[in-house]
């Protein structure tokens, strides 16, 4: 196995342009994506809090033709949050399992990065499309976040907004 499958790009695809590249800590994974994300958000959920260890997690979204694994596809670990045991079983976690660096959620149609492992050049700019539109599953935050954006219970769209 030398990519991720069928709906992602393929690594002897010529007509795959990178547009940014993306590695975990230890560098042994790394992939690229050869689009900007089609929506970033933030999600404050119970599972994104345990599974990152972080208070929230950061995801940029794009559709898997346009994400191809360049490095270290041996290294990755798949887990399900929602059957609570490993394997590769969309919506999943990707991760490294030499580092443990969250790489990125595996959903069924999408591929769902994490920008803070991207290189976003000599300055490390935020491209625009990155920017996180909302926050969603705000209901079970930690942490308050006073930055004007949306805020939805759970899932953008599909949920209640709550005012802050
Ligand atoms: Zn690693
Ligand atoms: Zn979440």
């Amino acid at each position: 196995m030398n990519d991720l499958g069928p709906d992602y790009g393929a690594v002897d695809d010529d007509m795959f342009v990178a547009r940014y590249r993306a590695r975990c800590h230890c560098g042994a994974v790394c992939y690229e994506v050869g689009a900007d994300p089609v929506d970033a958000k933030i999600c404050h959920c119970r599972t994104c809090q345990s599974l990152h260890g972080a208070p929230m997690q950061w995801a940029a979204i794009f559709h898997k033709r346009h994400v191809r694994m360049t490095r270290g596809i041996e290294h990755l670990r798949f887990y399900s949050g929602v059957l609570d045991r490993p394997g590769r079983v969309p919506p999943c976690k990707v991760s490294c399992a030499l580092c443990g660096t969250p790489v990125a959620d595996e959903g069924r149609r999408m591929w769902l990065a994490f920008p803070t492992l991207f290189e976003f050049g000599a300055k490390g700019e935020i491209p625009e499309a990155f920017r996180p539109t909302c926050h969603i599953f705000y209901g079970q935050r930690v942490v308050d976040v006073d930055d004007g954006l949306p805020k939805w219970s759970g899932h953008k769209n599909a949920s209640d907004k709550i005012d802050v």
